[in-house]
């Protein structure tokens, strides 16, 4: 048996154009035009891809992109006050202040600060008990990719066994809020659960989110199971040349191809998703925000 593949790039391709319908039909029939304020602190070379690469999307998506660099020394108050005076801005619909910021400033503090109605990645503290309590959030881009590509599999999750691997606040925690809102009996795995390759074997939707190359084996795979791997890691890849690398996921893709029903490669899977989820986030507390 092979498994589908699921197609990221393709998903994330229509979640995108979708937006660009809907931001298209705002203009139209409410004359306004939604925007992004993406938040920079410091010099990190794959922040500032990262950045760019959300910026040309926000634009192909007809959005305003608001890109605040800031020099990596800017102090936490400074940070804070920017954050304070884009939340008070009407122009702008979504706050996001990239990831790491610098050691001398407290990321929780600083994500806490954005209104939660513009928290289009899904951080705060606020939206996190949203997702938890079943209200309207705005949920984090991975996660919420990942069930997207799940529902291109399977349109009915209720009653599936899903395990999820890792309990991060980015991707585990709401990646697991949302599988149980989908009905799904949900397992929240980690690094000190018992017996990790058998929970694994009891998912009909494994959800592998860990940052280990390749930890998930063929064998700990159910067959005909949903495999979604959000991992991206870069490891050596000497048959390519002296020095060279390739990214894998968590998931031994060969071997959990041969068992799974359907499964997400790397890259080409989940990663697509999460800048097409930010745009549909955006768009989503632009027309909240303005009770549409
Ligand atoms: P974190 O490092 O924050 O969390 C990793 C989780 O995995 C932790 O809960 C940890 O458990 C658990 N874990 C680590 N080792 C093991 C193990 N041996 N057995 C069982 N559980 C283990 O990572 P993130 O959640 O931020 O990211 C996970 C992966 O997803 C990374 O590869 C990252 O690059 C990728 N990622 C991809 C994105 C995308 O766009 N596709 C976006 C965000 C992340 P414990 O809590 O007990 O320490």
């Amino acid at each position: 048996m092979s498994a589908r593949i699921i197609d990221g790039k393709a998903v994330a391709k229509s979640v995108r154009e979708d937006v660009a319908a809907g931001v298209a039909a705002l203009e139209k029939d409410h004359g306004f035009t939604p925007g992004l304020a993406v938040v920079l602190v410091g010099e990190d070379p794959a922040s500032q891809v990262y950045v760019r690469n959300k910026g040309i999307a926000t634009r192909e998506a007809g959005m305003r992109s608001i890109e605040h660099k800031l020099p990596a020394d800017t102090s936490q108050d400074e940070v804070i006050a920017l954050v304070r005076r884009l939340n008070g801005d009407d122009e702008v619909d979504g706050i996001l202040v990239q990831l790491p910021l610098p050691g001398h400033i407290d990321a929780n503090v600083v994500i806490n600060e954005i209104d939660p109605d513009k928290d289009v990645d899904g951080l705060t503290e606020v939206n996190a008990g949203r997702l938890v309590l079943g209200k309207d959030a705005l949920v984090p881009c991975t996660p919420q990719g990942s069930i997207l590509l799940i529902k291109t599999v399977m349109e009915d999750m209720s009653g599936a066994n899903a395990v999820v691997l890792g309990r991060s606040i980015l991707v585990g925690k709401p990646l697991a809020s949302l599988l149980l809102a989908e009905n799904c009996t949900v397992t929240t795995a980690h690094s000190r659960t018992k017996d990790l390759e058998e929970v694994c074997r009891g998912a009909d939707i494994l959800c592998a989110a860990v940052g280990r190359p390749e930890m998930v084996k063929g064998d700990w795979i159910k067959p005909g199971a949903v495999v979604i791997d959000v991992g991206i890691n870069r490891v050596d890849a000497p048959e390519k040349g002296e020095g060279k690398s390739r990214l894998v996921g968590d998931v031994d893709y060969d071997a959990a191809s041969a068992v799974a029903g359907a499964i997400t490669p790397v890259p080409g899977g989940v990663g697509p998703m999460t800048i097409a989820c930010l745009l549909k986030n955006t768009l989503t507390a632009a027309k909240r925000r303005r009770g549409l």
